[in-house]
């Protein structure tokens, strides 16, 4: 028979209880004891939903309190001495890994690990952090072994999931001064999983899965030579381990076959064949003659229902290949990436909620999949009747196509992505019409969201203040923000954005084509969840978005006002987007749509336009080539078509929440920006080399302090950061802002560190008259 299996499920909770649990511990509002209760509860009811949906081969040890990795940092004894010094408990110093940790009374202040992107996925992951001898060692009782013990009593037998020895390591780096390169370490590093696996099989475990993702990335050939000689070895234990599935996803393996071929010994490989399902053939060519595939069909990191047809298409493509028993029907990768379950949506319409599924409603189809691929499907014939139904009123309905959007888009011409003129000719207009000094200081786009401003919100949400009030409170907020800019004397001023609640929602609510949750949340990091809007359509503007605050704002502004917008790809990138249309075709909507917001801007007095892409870089495919190529292409196109709808006179920006540019500097420079201000505050200002090496001739706003630390910094600090700014960029390129947006900040720090910031502008204003 052919079996069904889910690589891993979300952990928050139906209702995040996990989140409410962790941030009450952390308050000190729940007990050690009690949170650690909470965590088993939330296993147990996640185990025993995969149970009752049908699923044969349920994982064990996915659960984590704060992040998967972190845990395996932690089993391994890959701590940096400053978390052991303080004889912490070991959740404690788990969490002060995760989250940093600031007890004063008691003499302890440790930053957290370093946290980055989880691959191509909104989720981010603890860096394992070595040292230039590290050793390591399992801990006493090592987690994958405790869970699974306790899945066990439960009655379930399931199947551990641990992640694999090479991509520990290649997903680590060097602890800060320290210059090991972590692959060298795995020769120390086996051992541990040897004992780790002997543990498992011990305890009752049939089979493990190890996760090697990094087989989807382009690897160094100390990495990729480094997977034979560690899977022969743990390969080695025989009967003595469980037997191994090895699980890759977010890409293909095909141009890693060579690593897959050496390990036709494991028992099962997993592949993702939602995103590439052309590397079937060539992985089950590549598989040994016993060897199972683990064939993920139903996607992890969508919301959308699995089209049964098709994928049991592709199960029986390998069936036909491997036989039955060779074939597992798997998730794509794990459900960490979407939210628990439909149940909780009681607003969704049922149109649109007949075509989502979520974690609990993807094992389901998990289960369905691999019941009609064994039993044929008269099996399951209600459900596959369903199901096309379901795809068929999605394809065909109304909310999906709209044949305006459809035609403009045909009509988008080459000469729409330019502006009338290039640069020099645009700032030299702009010069004239905005009258800014040199060294312009301006913000970054949004001022503290005080908690008025959130009560009133709530308030005009439940309908306890009426639409005018509502609108009354943001006017004055409004003048209130722009008086406190003139008495810092800032040169382009910004509304401050009262009025938006999300940078991605607050656009998905005013477009045509979104859908929104009310409990669709996935984890980001440790305790943070994230509620993505739902691109379910062709996308739309029925009616201006922003241009009456910001309208408003220039009409009693005695400063150019800039508009503020999150650009094609952030709004994309930070949804859920379709999976029946291109991402290129959603983000030239979302362009389109845009592009009639910059040019509704500028015809109400609006003359500087900030539209922000913080996901273009995330966006990048995986591996280099062509995909990656035509990426860039798509998604600089689109910023380019939302923003050059406007006169020479309109000054676009741009702001970035990074500063590494080496590999993506054309990408930025294509984008055609008048204005680019970046995050560069705590970063070497030899970054900004880039900007002279490459000839960049636009404006630049490298971000004069950092604004994610409550500290103020002062007038002569921001002075040196200028004068070292002035070694890379001419003075008529720099502009003097913040690092990123103040929305987190108090006014009273904010106040204070903008006066030391205009400050310093004026003194170098002096300087080069
Ligand atoms: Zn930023």
């Amino acid at each position: 028979m052919v079996q069904s299996s889910i690589l891993g499920f979300p952990r928050m909770g139906a209702n995040r209880e996990l989140k409410k649990a962790t941030e009450a511990y952390w308050a000190d509002k729940l007990s050690q004891e009690d949170l650690l209760k909470e965590g088993k509860r939330l296993r147990l009811e996640h185990w025993k939903i995969q149970k009752d949906a049908g699923i044969d081969i349920i994982p064990s040890n996915d659960f984590a309190f704060y992040d998967q990795v972190l845990d395996h940092i932690q089993m391994f004894g890959v701590i940096p001495e400053r978390y052991t010094k303080n004889n912490l408990a070991p959740i404690d110093q788990y969490f002060a890994m995760g989250r940093g940790l600031q007890k004063p009374d008691q003499g302890i202040d440790v930053p957290s690990l370093e946290m980055v992107k989880w691959f191509d996925s909104n989720y981010h992951y603890v860096k394992p952090t070595l040292q230039d001898n590290q050793t390591f060692k399992l801990s006493e009782n090592p987690k994958p072994v405790v869970e699974f013990k306790e899945a066990k009593e439960a009655g379930i037998n399931t199947r551990p999931v641990i992640l694999g020895p090479v991509s520990f390591l290649a997903l680590g780096k060097a602890d800060r001064g320290q210059s090991i390169e972590p692959i060298s370490a795995l020769d120390k590093l086996l051992p541990l999983y040897e004992d780790l696996l002997k543990q498992l099989k011990a305890a009752g475990a049939e089979t493990v899965q190890i996760d090697e993702p990094v087989l989807v990335f382009d690897l160094q050939s100390e990495i990729k030579s480094a997977f034979k000689p560690a899977y022969e070895k743990l390969g080695a234990l025989g009967s003595a381990a469980p037997k191994i599935v090895l699980a890759t996803y977010f890409g293909d393996v095909v141009h890693n076959i060579d690593v897959l071929k050496s390990l036709q010994s494991l028992y099962a490989i997993h592949i993702d064949l939602v995103r590439n399902p052309e590397q079937l053939d060539e992985v089950t060519a590549a598989l040994g003659s016993q060897q199972v595939l683990s064939a993920g069909v139903v996607d992890g990191r969508n919301i959308w229902k699995t089209n049964f047809k098709k994928a049991i298409e592709v199960v029986e493509t390998a069936v036909q290949k491997l036989g039955k028993d060779r074939v597992i029907v798997a998730t794509s990768s794990s459900l960490l990436h979407t939210p628990h379950s439909l149940d909780s949506e009681k607003k969704l319409d049922a149109e649109i909620a007949d075509w989502f599924s979520f974690a609990v409603q993807k094992a389901s189809e998990v289960a369905t999949i691999a019941k009609a691929v064994t039993d044929g499907p008269a099996a399951v014939r209600e459900q596959l009747e369903a199901n096309a139904k379901s795809m068929q009123s999605r394809a065909s309905s109304k909310r999906t196509n709209n044949q305006t959007v459809k035609e403009r888009q045909q009509k988008v011409t080459e000469q729409m992505h330019n502006r009338l003129a290039p640069f020099p000719t645009r700032i030299a207009e702009q010069e004239k019409s905005l009258k800014l000094p040199k060294f312009p200081t301006t913000t970054i786009g949004s001022f503290p969201q005080t908690k008025e401003i959130r009560i009133q919100r709530n308030k005009f949400t439940k309908g306890e203040i009426t639409a005018e009030e509502y609108e009354k409170f943001i006017e004055k907020e409004i003048q209130d923000v722009i008086k406190i800019q003139e008495e810092l004397d800032l040169d382009v001023f910004v509304h401050g954005e009262p009025e938006r609640n999300d940078m991605v929602q607050y656009f998905g609510e005013r477009l045509d084509g979104y859908a929104f949750t009310q409990n669709g949340w996935v984890q980001s990091y440790g305790s943070r969840c994230v509620r993505p809007p739902i691109v379910v359509g062709d996308i739309s503007r029925p009616a201006p978005m922003t241009v009456k605050e910001s309208k408003y704002a220039a009409s009693i502004s005695p400063r150019p006002m800039k508009g503020m917008l999150t650009g094609p790809i952030t709004c994309l990138r930070w949804s859920f987007p379709r999976d029946d249309v291109h991402q290129s075709v959603q983000a030239q909507q979302l362009a389109l749509a845009l592009r009639d917001e910059v040019v509704d801007l500028e015809k109400a007095g609006v003359y500087v336009i900030q539209v922000d892409e913080p996901a273009l870089r995330e966006g990048l495919p995986l591996r280099s080539g062509k995909e990656r190529t035509d990426y860039l292409k798509w998604a600089v196109d689109s910023f380019r078509l939302a923003t050059s709808g406007v006169q020479n006179g309109t000054q676009i920006h741009s702001h970035f929440c990074y500063s590494e540019f080496q590999d993506f500097f054309y990408a930025i420079a294509a984008l055609d920006a008048d204005v680019l201000s970046i995050e560069n505050s705590k970063s070497d200002a030899k970054l900004l080399k880039v900007f002279v090496d490459e000839a960049y001739p636009r404006h630049i706003g490298p971000g004069v302090y950092d604004i994610h630390s409550p500290r103020i910094p002062s007038e002569q600090e921001i002075k040196d950061r200028i004068a070292e700014m002035l070694k890379y960029l001419k003075p008529e390129q720099l502009w003097i802002d913040p690092d990123c947006g103040l929305k987190t900040r108090q006014w009273k720090e904010t106040k204070a560190a903008l006066t030391n910031m205009v400050n310093a502008a004026k003194y170098f204003r002096s300087q080069y008259p």
